[in-house]
């Protein structure tokens, strides 16, 4: 849209308003058939239409071209009032300027700067605005550390906002505590459990151990008993085998000895020998 033409001080030519708005030329940007319109107009319009608005000759947004130079002088020289006039703004400057003039204008209309504030004020009003802007603040002067904003002022207690402070606190801590407890049970539950497993693996290897533990003590009770047994033995043939050397002696000695009695002392010493045999023999077998 464009400039409204009664802001502006002293005659304006008609080709430099807009043929759509018929307000003066913002943006302006010029088609083939040399009308001019605004940017936002133009563009507007060549949504539904594929033409010119003044003319009706094909228009398409590609062929839209700056507007020319000598054109684009008269009207940044154009002189215009501040859109602050009605609040008190004197200001005529040229069109080419204006923007920046309004931005920094004295009378614009500016949002407070403490947030939440819904308050417009002009630009030169904000300091006292802001001296008793209900949404400033500050920190308590008592010291509790709260920032207090001006509208609660009068409401504030350091007592009561320290306390809650506590509260919070002081529920933020159970809840911490919980977690932490909850964290910690549920590890010693594993733990547990870990060490019952480990507990009855344990029991089992013990068990094991104390099975194999006693058949090596049977082993070991049959070893020893097979070992008295060939003790015995062994001394059952020691004792044989010296009766048997007395035997070879005395029986070497009667054939050294000729003679008639030679006979008799012979059979005695077989009779012996006879006797000797006759002995039951045990085999031990391990
Ligand atoms: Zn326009
Ligand atoms: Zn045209
Ligand atoms: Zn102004
Ligand atoms: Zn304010
Ligand atoms: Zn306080």
């Amino acid at each position: 849209m464009g400039y409204d033409i009664e802001r502006f001080v002293g005659y304006v030519n008609e080709g430099l308003l807009c043929c759509i708005c018929r307000d003066v030329l913002e943006n302006p940007l010029q088609a083939p058939c040399e009308h001019a319109f605004c940017s936002t107009c133009i563009h507007g319009w060549l949504v539904h239409h594929h033409n010119c608005p003044e003319d009706r000759q094909s228009l398409d947004v590609s062929v839209l071209r700056p507007l020319f130079r000598y054109m684009k002088n008269d009207l940044n020289r154009l002189q215009i009032r501040c859109r602050n006039r009605e609040h008190g703004c004197d200001m005529v400057c040229s069109l080419e300027s204006v923007d920046r003039h309004e931005r920094e204008c004295e009378y614009s209309q500016i949002p407070c700067i403490n947030a939440s504030c819904p308050i417009l004020v002009e630009r030169r009003n904000l300091e006292a605005h802001l001296a008793v802007c209900e949404y400033r603040s500050r920190e308590c002067p008592n010291g509790c550390g709260y920032i207090i904003l001006s509208a609660d002022d009068a409401q504030h207690n350091c007592i009561a906002e320290l306390r809650t402070e506590l509260e919070l606190l002081r529920s933020e801590m159970i809840c911490k505590v919980e977690e932490v407890k909850h964290e910690m049970e549920s590890r010693l539950d594993s733990q547990r459990r870990h060490m019952v497993q480990k507990e009855s693996l344990l029991k089992n290897e013990v068990e094991e151990l104390k099975s194999q533990m006693s058949r090596v003590m049977s082993d070991i009770r049959t070893l020893l008993a097979a070992e008295r047994l060939h003790r015995q033995e062994l001394e059952q043939a020691e004792l044989e085998k010296r009766e048997l050397m007395e035997l070879l002696q005395s029986f070497q000695r009667d054939i050294r000895m000729e003679g008639g009695g030679r006979k008799a002392v012979g059979s005695r010493t077989l009779t012996r020998l006879d006797s000797m045999k006759r002995k039951p023999r045990e085999v031990t077998v391990i």
